[in-house]
């Protein structure tokens, strides 16, 4: 056990001993943000929070010493077997979760009722977008004293404004400053004005000041045991703990709060069905800066184009970044600082050339499970090991092709008509067009435990109580009916916020 471990969390001992008003699993972005939540409510409440992993990084990993990039592809792992047509990304096993490398999209969702959400959930949500926003540190720009970034951010504004009508994709937007993404640059990040937000801090703030809160790390949850439709204890790598009378928050993600729910033996048989997703296609180019009527100094935006395809009936929309970077030695640190998709060796590399304005566009879009027993995307369970299959269909097929010539038409709209290059697989620049943009990965992952009415048509009720279970919630993506395209999670933190104040 680290010394941090040791100095802020506590141990199985110390923990099997209590009774707590709520035990959460997983001390990710959204169980740290209904901890955070239920103290503003209610300060006395008694918490647990439960995570697999140990403390890992203090902060975002952008807000931290670049030296430390690396760790962004080994950190995490995939406890699961992926079957079939495309695997999804690993967990993040530590405090934090994915919260520790997340790139801080947070578009707000739109056409829910349409996606199938019932409507008084989402009226309900109305009073969470604000202060689910304001948790964030919600943003529409990456302006700081370094990046004033205007005339690029003017142009490329007007670029995709302009050329909106020749994206076959495209949705209509009122007004050209919708186009600046909604970026969560981290109230809490150490005091920061500008940074990725990370719940590690929230969490460690809640610890520092001697909130109820107690935290137990390296503690993997196996599976309930139940009584009476209820659960009676959890079932732990250190032990079991006694749920007496503590509410249950599953926050550990999708396909993990599954697994703990089919091992408990799940009278249910939806659990695990309906499982969608994200796939992605991204490409971008250079275009030389004799081009444009630019300042020498640092230059980044970040815009979100919203799409829909109406003859497939699938939402996407399309992440683009664009950045003339003329010092690029000096201004490294502030490249990795501030962009949303730049955590990664390669990506930074992608803008190291003094000569260039670059345009990084990173599409994505929904593939989708059914919510019945016929789902061809679902987690399984064999030989005590989940299963997560994913078989794309037609229309999934036919969503990837749409993708992907959203990213060439988007390109069309950037260039508008100057020459330009396209990145290749190796991250260099040349004029032939790439074959294959697609990215292996998929995202995202949404839907295997979805709220509904009735226990026929759904897992969860519309408080994200498992309908089988009296004092077990679902919390973000896991309870989605259906996920859309946008990026969840300022959608998970507002269902996070949501369900602490029925709770409370
Ligand atoms: C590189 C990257 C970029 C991303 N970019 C964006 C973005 O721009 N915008 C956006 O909206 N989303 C983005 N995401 C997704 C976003 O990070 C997730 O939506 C969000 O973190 C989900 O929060 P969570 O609390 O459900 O899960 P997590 O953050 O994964 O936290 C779950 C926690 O539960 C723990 N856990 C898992 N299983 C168990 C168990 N059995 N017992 C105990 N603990 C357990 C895990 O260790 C983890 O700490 C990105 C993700 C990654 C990896």
């Amino acid at each position: 056990m680290s010394f941090i471990n040791e100095k802020y969390f506590s141990t199985y001992e110390e923990v099997k001993a209590q009774e707590f008003d709520f035990i959460v699993i997983g001390a990710g972005v959204y169980g740290i943000a209904f901890m955070n939540k239920v103290l503003s409510l209610k300060p006395k409440s008694k918490i647990l929070m439960i995570e697999k992993g140990t403390f890992f990084l203090p902060d975002h990993i952008q807000n931290l010493p670049k030296a430390l990039i690396d760790l962004n592809q080994t950190a995490g792992t995939r406890p699961w077997e992926s079957d079939g047509d495309i695997a999804f990304m690993p967990q993040i096993p530590f405090v934090g979760g994915r919260g520790n490398f997340w790139n801080g999209w947070i578009p707000m969702p739109y056409n829910l009722k349409e996606l199938g959400w019932d409507d008084s959930f989402v009226k309900e949500l109305q009073s969470e977008w604000q202060p689910a926003a304001d948790f964030l540190g919600r943003r529409y720009n990456l302006v700081t004293a370094e990046n004033s970034c205007e005339q690029l951010r003017d142009l490329t504004r007007k670029l995709l404004t302009e050329g909106m009508s020749k994206i076959d994709t495209g949705l209509m937007i009122e007004h050209p400053n919708q186009f600046d993404s909604s970026i969560a640059t981290g109230r809490h990040s150490a005091n920061r004005p500008f940074g990725k937000f990370s719940p590690v801090s929230v969490l460690m703030q809640a610890v520092a000041d001697k909130k109820s809160v107690m935290v137990l790390t390296d503690c993997l949850v196996k599976k309930f045991q139940t009584s009476g439709g209820k659960v009676t204890a959890i079932e732990t790598s250190l032990g079991s703990i006694d749920a007496k009378k503590a509410q249950i928050v599953l926050a550990c993600n999708t396909l993990e709060a599954t697994e703990i729910v089919l091992q408990s033996g799940s009278e249910n048989p939806l659990v695990g069905k309906n499982l969608s997703g994200h796939i992605r296609s991204w490409l971008g180019i250079r275009v030389h800066k004799k081009y444009f009527q630019l300042d020498e100094v640092f230059q980044a935006g970040a815009f979100y184009v919203p799409g829909y395809d109406t003859k497939l009936d699938r939402y996407l929309h399309t992440h683009v970044s664009s950045v003339y970077n003329p010092f690029p030695e000096r201004d490294i640190d502030l490249l990795y600082q501030i962009l949303p998709d730049a955590s990664m060796r390669e990506s930074i590399a992608t803008y190291m050339n003094p000569d260039y304005v670059v345009f990084e566009l990173h599409t994505m879009g929904e593939f989708l499970g059914t919510p019945d027993m016929k789902s061809p995307n679902h987690i399984s369970m064999k030989d005590g090991k989940m299963h997560v299959n994913v078989t794309f269909e037609k229309d999934d097929e036919a969503t990837w092709d749409a993708l992907d010539s959203t990213v060439f038409q988007i390109i069309e709209v950037l260039a508008d008509g100057k020459p330009f290059e396209y990145q290749q697989a190796d991250n260099s620049y040349a004029k032939k067009k790439p074959e294959r943009i697609r990215n292996k990965g998929a995202v995202h992952e949404s839907g295997t435990l979805w709220m509904g009415i009735s226990d026929k048509d759904s897992v969860c009720n519309l408080d994200g109580r498992l309908h089988h279970l009296i004092n077990v919630y679902g919390t973000g993506g896991m309870l989605f009916p259906r996920p859309g395209s946008w990026n969840p999670t300022y959608t998970g933190v507002a269902m996070a916020f949501n369900l602490a104040r029925k709770l409370c």
